[in-house]
């Protein structure tokens, strides 16, 4: 009976892996058909200085236009590009298009500093050798000042790319481009590579930030993180600001940037620009 039992739970099992797998062959398969049309969109999400709430740039976050499916969200698709090598002409489109878009603001509506762009770098592209070619062709094309350029690479993909990431990271700098470290806190515990690798932004996942209006543990540990960065000479940026009284934390920590739902959600392009012209768009959520 047992075994009945076992057996039946087995096929359930089988039923729904099976089910699973083709389903994400689908997605696969709608993918690959997605890069070669470019049905891609790229939104974009203030990063904000907090204490002016003056937008000092976006980041861009990708978002699939799927034909049946509607709009699909990068945890979903991003991975299964990375492991097809998909995101390898999906980044390209990304970086490209984040560019351009930059550039065209900043014809549009100049400012002192200028406005940056934020690029999210997956694991397999940062250890593609040939990214460094495609960057300096788009800066060129573009004509984009690299310093404009951030790219945000998270611990892991750091960690992956051992060997090679160095050399990647200072190849990178050279040309002028500023390095992020993405959802800092949450992947390696060995702060090693941040003293050794060349990073000039850290950015506090969302976890830590989303409790430090009531979590005393998390808010001791965003205050290290912070004076960590400054004796690194990085700037800080915390990730998934959603509260004031969060952002009221935050900068008791003196904690220079932030970016959030409280601010605001990432944004299409033409919904993004009308936020940049305005002086102030977030002083009221400062003063309070
Ligand atoms: P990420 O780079 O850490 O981006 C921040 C994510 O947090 C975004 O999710 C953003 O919408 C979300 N977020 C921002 N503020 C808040 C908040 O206040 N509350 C909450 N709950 N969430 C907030 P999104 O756009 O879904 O992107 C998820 C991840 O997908 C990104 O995490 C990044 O790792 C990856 N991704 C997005 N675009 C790209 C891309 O163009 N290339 C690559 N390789 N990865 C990308
Ligand atoms: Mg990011
Ligand atoms: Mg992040
Ligand atoms: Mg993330």
């Amino acid at each position: 009976r047992a075994k009945a039992q076992g057996k039946a739970c087995h096929e359930v099992f089988d039923h729904d892996m099976h089910t699973h797998v083709v389903a994400l062959m689908q997605l696969e398969n709608d993918l690959r058909r997605a890069v070669e049309r470019q049905d891609f969109e790229l939104y974009y999400q203030p990063i904000v200085a907090l204490a002016t709430g003056r937008i000092m740039g976006f980041e861009a976050l990708v978002r699939w236009q799927h034909p049946e499916q509607g709009i699909i969200s990068p945890a979903k698709f991003v991975p299964i590009a990375e492991e097809t090598g998909l995101i390898i002409p999906l980044g390209q489109w990304v970086l490209r298009e984040a560019c351009r878009q930059l550039k065209q603001w900043q014809d549009e509506f100049s400012s002192e500093p200028p406005l940056t762009v934020s690029v999210n770098l997956s694991s397999r592209q940062f250890s593609q050798p040939s990214l460094i070619n495609q960057i300096r062709q788009i800066l060129v094309e573009t004509g984009i000042d690299a310093h404009c350029l951030k790219l945000e690479i998270t611990e892991s993909a750091i960690m992956e790319n051992t060997e090679s990431a160095m050399d990647m990271l200072l190849q990178l700098k050279a040309m002028g481009i500023q390095l992020s470290v993405d959802d800092f806190g949450t992947g390696y515990s060995s702060l090693g590579y941040l003293y050794r690798f060349p990073m000039d932004v850290l950015k506090i996942d969302r976890s830590f930030v989303s409790r430090v209006d009531v979590d005393g543990e998390k808010l001791e540990l965003v205050r290290t993180i912070i004076t960590l960065a400054w004796n690194l000479g990085m700037d800080v940026v915390a990730e998934g600001v959603e509260t004031t009284k969060q952002l009221a934390q935050l900068k008791a920590l003196k904690c220079e940037y932030g970016q959030g739902f409280l601010f605001s959600k990432p944004l299409p392009r033409l919904e993004a620009a009308k936020l940049i012209p305005q002086p102030h768009p977030f002083l009221h959520l400062i003063q309070t």
